[in-house]
Order: C-alpha cells, then structure tokens, then sequence
C-alpha cells in the first residue's frame, strides 16, 4: 500500500510523520506523476492557496478523476473543504475536488481567536477521546444519508443555543475531519483511513 500526501501547501509533513510511524509507504505529491498510490491525504492549511496551486500543478483534474473512480481519501480542515461536494463561503475562484456529500462553510468557527481545542468521542474509535484543534476551521452545515456522522461538537454559534455541529464524516473511502489529528500525533483516525483501502 502506498499513500499520496497532498504537498502543495499546509501541515502535509505531519501526516507524513504519522504515516511513518504507522510504517506505511508515503510519497508527497507535488505532480500528476506522483498520482500512482492507493489513497490521498489532503492536509490542513489554507484551502484557496491550495486550490490554486492544484490547478498551477496540473494536479487538480488527475485528482478529480481519482477520486470520482473511488480513490480513498483522508482531508482534514482545509483537506475537508477540498473533498466536500459543496463549499459556502469559499473564494469565488478556488475549486473543489468533490468525494463527499456534505456541505461545508468556510471559516464557519470564526477567525483565528475562535479556535479551540475539545476532546471527542468518536465512533469507531477506542482507548479514549481523540484531542481535537479547530484552527479557523469549517463548519459541516449538512450531510447527505449516505454519510456517517463519526463525531460532533456541542457549539454555540453567536450567543444561539449550542447544536451538534458533525466534526468528522465518512462516505465510503473518504474521511474527513474539520479538525488536525495530525497536530497532536493522533494516529487513530489515519488507522481508520488504512482500513478501508
Ligand atoms: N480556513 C482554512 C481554509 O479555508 C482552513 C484552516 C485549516 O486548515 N486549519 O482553508
């Protein structure tokens, strides 16, 4: 098994760094010609930058056909913006990948002050919470029934009673998390990344 790590722009040597702990073969892709691999990993950082960059590279349309063949992926934060079928609030030229069927705001926790950090239970995964950072993260606003809800936040969005807000989603071979496992050498939703490939 070899995994692809999105590596345009963001937090791509972190997921590197868990990869490698889990003694799976990485490579960073920067080119269509690193494309040849099992999975995707598409990291946190700024999903415009990223966006352009997909499209500078050359990498954006192999990408799309990949994934609309069933390529499994894992994105979080920016990563999660990239991968969901729908974006609100995005610049009005950055691109999607598309793989999951959920809609997404951008920038939906607030700026950079209204980051957090919270532990979660999430289904499917054992021997204790998982550490959660939303770092001027998205905001899941919808999922489609063929998604699974694996962990939701309790949030109060401007002084509003507080909901469940879906904070990491799966359909299929593609993951998601609106947060970074990856900051705090979390492996465990990597692992449940690996088993579905
Ligand atoms: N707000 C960023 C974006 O729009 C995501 C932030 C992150 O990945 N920590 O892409």
């Amino acid at each position: 098994m070899k995994i692809g790590i999105l590596a345009l722009q963001g937090d791509f040597s972190n997921h590197m760094a868990i990869l490698e702990k889990l003694s799976v073969e990485t490579i960073l892709v920067k080119t269509p010609e690193d494309l040849d691999v099992d999975g995707i990993i598409i990291p946190g950082g700024e999903s415009t930058t990223i966006s352009m960059l997909l499209e500078s590279s050359g990498l954006y349309g192999p990408l799309e056909v990949l994934l609309k063949g069933g390529m499994a992926a894992f994105g979080t934060c920016a990563g999660m913006i990239l991968l969901a079928d729908s974006v609100v609030d995005g610049r009005s030229d950055q691109v999607s990948l598309g793989g999951i069927d959920i809609v997404v705001r951008r920038n939906g926790f607030g700026r950079q002050v209204a980051s957090f950090e919270t532990n979660l239970d999430v289904s499917g995964i054992t021997g204790g919470t998982v550490r959660a950072v939303f770092i001027r993260a998205p905001v899941v606003e919808k999922v489609s029934a063929a998604v699974e809800v694996l962990a939701s936040v309790n949030y109060s969005f401007s002084g509003l009673a507080s909901r469940p807000v879906p904070v990491i989603c799966r359909q299929g071979k593609v993951l998601v998390s609106s947060f970074h496992p990856e900051l705090v050498g979390e492996d465990r939703l990597h692992k449940l990344f690996l088993e579905r490939i």
